[in-house]
Order: C-alpha cells, then structure tokens, then sequence
C-alpha cells in the first residue's frame, strides 16, 4: 500500500480543497486520461483508473476523513483498493460527475494526445534469417551475424526542439462546453522526442544516423524450431533523434536433414532392411543427432515396425523433456533377382512359414500410429 500515490497528489489539489475543487480536478486528469484519448496506453488506463480511485476517497466525506488520518493504511480492512474499479465502474462515476447520458464524445472531439511528458522514440527493428542444422538445433549454438545497423553518428550533437522547446507537444487551449480545456498534439518537428539534430557532418541526413556492419554474436537455445522468431532487445537501429534502439529479429529457418526428419521434438528415420535381414535378424547401424547408433534387429521383425531410442530427439526449448528418435522398418522387397535368386526363392514359396500368418499380438499399421500419437 505504501507504493501507491497519495491521491491528493493524483488529483493535483491541496489537501484542503473543497469538494467543488476535487471535482473539477478529477474531470481534468480523467478527460486527459481517458481511454479514447489515448487508445492502446497502459499508462493513460492507469492514470486513469488511479484518478477514479482517488475521487472514489476524496469525493466522499467519511471515507477522505479516514483518509487523511491512516493515509492508504485504512484500518480494519484491506485499505482503499480492497476493490478494483474495473472500467464500467468507472464509467458510471463519470455519469455522477458529468450529469449521465454519454457526454464524452463532444469533450473529446479536439483531437490529439494530452499524455504529460515526452515521448520514447524507438529505433526500428531490424530482421534478418538464420538458417540452422539439425545438429546446431539439437545442441544449441552460438552464431557471429554480420547485420547493418543504422546508429548514431559520430559528431552528431542534438539540441532542444525549438518548435516544443522540449517537451514534445504542442499545446493548444480549446473552449469546449466545460469551459477552457488545454489539448495537447505530439510535436510534429522532433517527433515528440523533444530533441532535433544540431550539429552533424556532411553526408549524414536529419536522422543523425548512419548505417554500419557490426557483427553480433547471438546464443541459440536448443530447440528452436523453423519459423521461431528470437528477439534481442536494443540490437536493432537506434533511435532517430536520440531514445532507445529497436530490436533486433532473428528468424529462425531449419536446415534440412539428409536422413533425420524432425516431428515436433521427436526426429524419425527410415531404416530399410532386406527380408534376409527382417527374418533372420541382425544389427544395422543409424544416423542419430551427433553420432550413429547401433541397434539389434530382431529375427521375425516386420515391416512397419517402429523402434523408438527414449532421449535421442531434441530438447524442449522451454521445458527439460526430450523427444526421442523413432526409427519406422521398411522391409525391402528386392525388385531385381537372378535366375538364381528366383530358382531359390521358389523353393520357398509353399513352405508354411513363408504364408502370411499375423497373429493378435501382431498389430496393424493403424494400430500403431493411434499408439504413437497418444
Ligand atoms: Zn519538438
């Protein structure tokens, strides 16, 4: 509670100001402040919500009494925010002060941004694609970007915008039903940074700035995936005119692998095994993110069955789960045999064992797929 303002100063009255005077204060900042003034600031909706909070007090005799002795302390209860003015309570406190009906409209017709300060320019952001290996996915990197920065150039001095004097509005009175009403517009000179370039040396424009190579090193998590956007706050173009630099983008945009197909965090490989192999058994070796792996090939194995190595897929980029890697047998069905070949395959054709006979344990292709996906 000792964080908050003291509503006085939120309403900008003394502490013995009449009724009469708290009210027309608190018109004021809430017309300033209200929300379709200033559309999509934050600030100006906690303005604007602090001033109906501290009109709530200050408008109602008991409470501003109890006020004025514990300040936001109130004793016995949760203090003056126990309950938090949403908008629409707001709305009808405005009704109470302005006589009800919907006069907004016509106070707010001047136009123009009355927010109290100068403004922080930022630079824009710059954007630029990085493309990654599986490997460097899985493991994390470090990458050295070369980009081009508009920065600041040497010798370039600012000075206070004569058109604002530096406060990075242009103020106007406006009589509006209420009497004089003070409206303010961003300064069109500086932009509402307050400041304009002065000094600066020849080839470089009113911006002050100047494009230069830098190169910047970026961390890469593990994880990230095709089509992530990374951000580095301050890494894009500086501010024309002095504030804070943009961001700088990185795209993410994934490499792909000659033999590991990423799914999510898990990666999938094909394996083709001859039917020698398949019914026989034996061990092949597989491509895995860094290294090859071996793995034992079961004698009877079919085709369509799915191994699955537990942790050798990616990290999570947020979590500490890893993916695994799936290897999906194929069983390859030679196309071309010798005369040979075919005489000894012959021999087989009618033996029992050669007769497809999948048993319940066998499970279909379908089967298997639904068991992966849950
Ligand atoms: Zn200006």
């Amino acid at each position: 509670m000792s964080t908050k303002r003291d509503y006085y100063e939120i309403l900008g009255v003394s502490k013995g100001a009449t009724p009469e005077e708290i009210k027309k204060a608190y018109r004021k900042v809430a017309i300033q402040f209200h929300p379709d003034k200033n559309p999509g600031n934050k600030e100006a909706e906690e303005k604007f919500k602090e001033a109906a909070e501290a009109y709530e007090v200050l408008s109602d005799a008991e409470k501003r009494a109890q006020y004025d002795r514990f300040g936001h302390s109130r004793p016995g209860s949760g203090g003056f925010s126990g309950h938090n003015m949403n908008m629409d309570d707001i709305f009808s406190q405005f009704g109470d002060i302005f006589g009800g009906g919907s006069p907004f409209d016509s106070f707010f017709g001047g136009g123009g941004s009355t927010r109290g300060g100068r403004r922080q320019r930022k630079g824009s952001n710059l954007r630029i694609k990085l493309k990654l290996s599986l490997d460097e996915i899985a493991n994390g990197v470090e990458k050295k970007i070369k980009v081009n920065r508009l920065v600041r150039a040497e010798g370039v001095t600012f000075k206070t915008c004569p058109t604002c004097q530096g406060t990075g509005q242009i103020r106007k009175v406006v009589n509006t039903m209420l009497g004089q009403m003070v409206s303010a517009t961003t300064c069109s000179s500086c932009d509402g940074s307050g400041q304009i370039v002065d000094k600066k040396p020849s080839g470089v424009d009113n911006s002050g700035l100047v494009s230069k190579e830098e190169i910047i090193s970026v961390k890469i998590p593990a994880g990230v995936a095709d089509g992530m956007q990374l951000s580095m706050s301050g890494k894009g173009n500086d501010a024309p005119g002095g504030g804070v630099p943009g961001d700088l983008l990185i795209l993410i945009e994934e490499q792909e692998d000659k033999h590991l197909k990423r799914d999510g965090n898990n990666l999938v490989y094909d394996l083709y095994i001859s039917f020698v192999d398949a019914a026989l058994g034996t061990t092949v070796e597989v491509p895995s993110v860094g290294a090859r792996v071996k793995i034992k090939i079961e004698p009877g194995t079919q085709s369509g069955k799915v191994l699955r190595l537990r942790g050798k897929g990616l990290k999570d980029i947020n979590g500490y789960e890893t993916g695994d890697q799936l290897i999906y047998v194929n069983v390859w069905t030679p196309k071309k045999l010798t005369a040979e070949e075919k005489a000894k395959l012959e021999s087989f054709r009618n033996s029992p064992n050669f007769e497809p006979n999948p048993d319940a344990n066998e499970k279909s292709f379908f089967e298997r797929m639904k068991e992966f996906f849950n």
